[in-house]
């Protein structure tokens, strides 16, 4: 008997912490890639293009580590702005540039899906599967999308194509979420990884700018007097968005006020809610409505911007062109590219785009200009998902675009 009770100890001790080894390395492998999902999102160096961030189906993160086999995450979309929980994942392989990088692994076919869903997915070095990286190619060919996978790694702050091989597998402790393997406490994690990931996804490196007016209020028929009137506006729309771990209901980037103040909207990096096919360009809306038809002898304020509106819309055009690589010719009204009579027949869309074209010559001799003054004006509220839904105000249409799986 004093024999066993040491032996009973060990085993328990053994068993205690085999126990104990599974209940926290998901977590830990959890906040790992929850913290890599962080991390790409506020990067501003290079960044995975919207297309591809539209196309994926299913994402798996593995961050750095030097072990053989190395755990990571694995989660697919349930809807197009939610994903599923979960999966412990372990990937065997190597990466091409080092063998600590973090791997990002972007899944675009129904058949990849298949495999890794299967249990097992195959990744190839091969060049043909290199992936492109914004902003040096924001928009991608459909040959680059048309992949089963679309590899990354990430070190040093920075992102590049992938040079992976190996094989994703997913764990027997996997097979169930993670929610259903972590402890009560843990779910924490998880809900937090679901928030990174949405973000991560809703988040964009801007490519263009287009143009708008507010228009009208329909309840006040006049148009709105600063952001926080737009954002209750656009609250009861659904055009609420995750992004940068907050939620946002304001669909554009910036707004113009009557006085030529800049009052920012959503952030930069997060994905916009004011042109169908064109949220990955920044939205900047000039407050009035400039149309004829809808306003034609001024009884909605205004018909066209003032002095002070313009020099601001062109300084902030300028500042974000810079900031951002975006030439004159992805400036756009939004008439040019929806069906709507947004920013107004009598908007001075030209005059603009002179403007525009000669402090771009200026800009080429390398003069940094001052950042433009911009009120920020935080207006957040509580988060929920809904689906979003194309709304109409006077004169302005708004079609929220979701990411759309493409299949
Ligand atoms: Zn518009």
């Amino acid at each position: 008997m004093r024999i066993q009770l040491p032996i009973s100890l060990c085993l328990l001790s053994l068993f205690t912490r085999a126990q104990s080894t599974r209940a926290v390395e998901p977590e830990v492998a959890l906040s790992r890639t929850t913290q890599l999902l962080k991390e790409l999102s506020q990067s501003s160096v290079s960044a995975v293009p919207d297309a591809v961030l539209n196309r994926t189906q299913c994402v798996v993160l593995i961050p750095a580590g030097t072990h053989r086999l190395r755990a990571g995450t694995a989660s697919c979309r349930e809807t197009s702005d939610q994903w599923n929980s979960p999966r412990l994942v372990a990937f065997g392989g190597r990466s091409g540039s080092r063998p600590s990088t973090n791997i990002l692994i972007f899944v675009l076919t129904d058949a990849a899906v298949k495999s890794l869903q299967s249990g097992s997915l195959q990744v190839s070095g091969s060049s043909r599967t290199r992936a492109p990286v914004a902003p040096k190619r924001a928009i991608p060919g459909e040959h680059e999308l048309s992949r089963d996978v679309l590899t990354y790694e990430y070190a040093g702050h920075k992102l590049s194509c992938g040079r992976i091989q190996g094989v994703v597998r997913q764990r027997k402790d996997g097979e169930a979420g993670l929610d259903k393997v972590l402890s009560d406490a843990s779910r924490r994690i998880t809900r937090q990884y679901l928030s990174a990931l949405t973000s991560f996804f809703n988040t964009i490196i801007p490519t263009g700018i287009v143009i708008h007016h507010t228009a009208v209020l329909p309840d006040e028929g006049a148009p709105p007097r600063n952001k926080k009137e737009v954002d209750k506006y656009h609250a009861t729309k659904g055009f609420e968005i995750t992004c940068s771990g907050h939620v946002y209901h304001v669909a554009y980037h910036y707004l113009i006020l009557a006085n030529g103040r800049i009052q920012k909207g959503r952030p930069e990096r997060c994905e916009g809610a004011h042109a169908k096919n064109y949220n990955s360009y920044l939205g900047i809306s000039v407050i009035g409505d400039f149309d004829s038809r809808d306003n034609p002898m001024g009884e909605k304020g205004p018909t066209q911007p003032n002095p002070k509106q313009m020099a601001a819309l062109a300084r902030l055009s300028h500042h974000l062109m810079l900031r951002y690589h975006i030439p004159v010719s992805r400036v756009v009204r939004h008439n040019d590219i929806a069906v709507t009579r947004c920013p107004g027949d009598r908007f001075p869309f030209g005059a603009l785009l002179r403007k525009l074209k000669t402090s771009g010559m200026k800009s080429s001799s390398g003069a940094s200009r001052p950042r433009p003054d911009v009120e920020t004006v935080v207006t957040q509220r509580p988060r929920t998902f809904r689906k979003r839904v194309a709304a109409k105000s006077n004169g302005e249409v708004l079609i929220e675009s979701t990411r759309i799986i493409h299949r």
